[in-house]
């Protein structure tokens, strides 16, 4: 039996298709992506820009709220990967079928692609270690973090000119690291960044080790039936290793963050043959619809946000992706 709607990836974007799917009466099924339901947050520590959380909230966290959400108004998930989607019905009766890794398939007569975008790694030692403490991948999230404190970005395109010129209205310095002594940015983002007093330029140069240091709990010591407990002191980065690429010559540099600036790639290949995407592989939508290429499939979220990569704007994305596949359901 085909399914109404499938929606693929359980980010922002996902869930909250999900969630006005449900409400509206149109059984959602989601495939969640087998190796990280809930997406992109929950590899993160505190989100503080989500509206609704006065304090901030746990990225882990919500997105298990919108898990419940979404079951709330009966999504069902299913714990896989999409591997390909092709066309299965007629013209007159549009129907797809999905692919998912362990071999089985579903029929649908509507698709949400929402499987958002994989930040590309630096693969220098430290990194995954002190992801969120002080590695990051995204200023406009965790640059607010770093106030007063010296600051470096890594990479040589626009958006890292335009995060480390973010930075420096936090930072007490930012320092912009490139491989090499051409930048992919434009011209215009350079001269910027050159009258900056707060940017350093540093390039031919790359980090080859970030390390953190243990640093006192901002929570003061908790006591409990008269047992004092100690939160655990955290490791936060410190510095990182510095390779000059053509000298060779080595120096270490003290820095309390480092944002990686140095791409993003669309999770979209499984998608190719039936949604029209850009070189980088992002989808492209019709306007500011959700529509793709193919009547009944339709993308929201990082997958097609190259721009503003946020999980509110994920989530804005999904609800008009919901909202979209319901017109074309009821067509
Ligand atoms: C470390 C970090 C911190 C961040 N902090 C903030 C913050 O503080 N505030 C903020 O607003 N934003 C933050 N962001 C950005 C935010 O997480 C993203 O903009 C948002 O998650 C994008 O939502 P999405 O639904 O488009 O995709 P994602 O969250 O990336 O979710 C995509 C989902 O698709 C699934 N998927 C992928 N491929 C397949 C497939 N073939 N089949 C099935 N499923 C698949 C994945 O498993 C995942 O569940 C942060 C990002 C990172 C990396």
């Amino acid at each position: 039996m085909a399914h109404n709607v499938i929606i693929i990836g359980s980010g922002p974007a996902g869930y909250t298709a999900a969630i006005y799917l449900g409400r509206a009466g149109l059984d959602p099924v989601m495939v969640t992506g087998a190796l990280t339901p809930g997406g992109q947050l929950v590899n993160t520590t505190e989100v503080e820009n989500f509206p609704g959380f006065p304090e901030g909230v746990m990225g882990p966290e919500l997105m298990d709220n919108m898990r419940a959400q979404a079951k709330r108004f009966g999504t069902e998930f299913i714990a896989d990967d999409v591997t390909a989607i092709e066309s299965a019905g007629s013209d007159d009766a549009p129907l797809y079928r999905l692919a998912l890794s362990d071999g089985e398939t579903l029929e649908t007569r509507a698709v949400i692609i929402a499987t958002g975008s994989n930040f590309r790694k630096l693969g220098v030692p430290g990194e995954v270690e002190l992801s969120g403490h002080g590695v990051s991948y995204c200023a406009t999230c965790d640059g607010f973090f770093f106030r007063d404190k010296p600051i470096v970005v890594v990479g040589g395109g626009d958006s890292a000119f335009e995060e480390a010129l973010f930075l420096t209205r936090f930072g007490s310095s930012v320092t912009l690291i490139h491989r090499r002594d051409e930048f992919r940015a434009s011209q215009i983002m350079v001269d910027r960044a050159k009258e900056n007093p707060k940017l350093t330029l540093l390039t031919n140069t790359v980090v080859t080790e970030i390390h953190g240091t243990e640093t006192a709990p901002a929570a003061p010591a908790l006591s409990l039936g008269g047992l004092a407990l100690n939160p655990k002191p955290q490791v936060n980065v410190s510095g990182v290793s510095l390779k000059n690429t053509v000298t060779g010559e080595t120096a270490e540099l003290e820095t309390a963050a480092v944002f990686v600036a140095i791409g993003h790639t669309p999770a979209t290949d499984f998608a190719a043959s039936v949604a029209s995407r850009d070189e980088d592989g992002y989808i492209i939508v019709d306007g500011a619809s959700t529509r793709t290429s193919t009547p009944g499939i339709f993308a929201a979220g990082d997958c097609v946000d190259r721009v503003y990569r946020q999980a509110i704007s994920a989530a804005g994305m999904g609800c008009r992706a919901a909202l979209d596949a319901q017109e074309y359901l009821s067509e």
